[in-house]
């Protein structure tokens, strides 16, 4: 699986770095997603999809 965002979109409510610390962070400056491992496979593959469901702006999507 490979993760995508469009930091473009992103608000900066975090609820991806909540939900996968693993995978998600936020900017010390902006707040805006980081993508700290954008292959994830396995359970984190798993956290990736719900990360994806909470954020609130169809910010990360997943390909395979
Ligand atoms: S949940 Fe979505 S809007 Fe919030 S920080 Fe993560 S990517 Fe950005």
């Amino acid at each position: 699986m490979k993760i995508h965002v469009d930091r473009s979109r992103c608000v900066g409510a975090g609820q991806c770095a909540l939900t996968a610390p693993a995978l998600f962070d936020q900017g010390d400056d902006d707040g805006l997603v980081e993508v700290l491992d954008a292959e994830p496979d396995g359970t984190q593959a798993a956290a990736a999809a719900l990360a994806a469901q909470v954020c609130p702006s169809g910010t990360i999507t997943l390909s395979r």
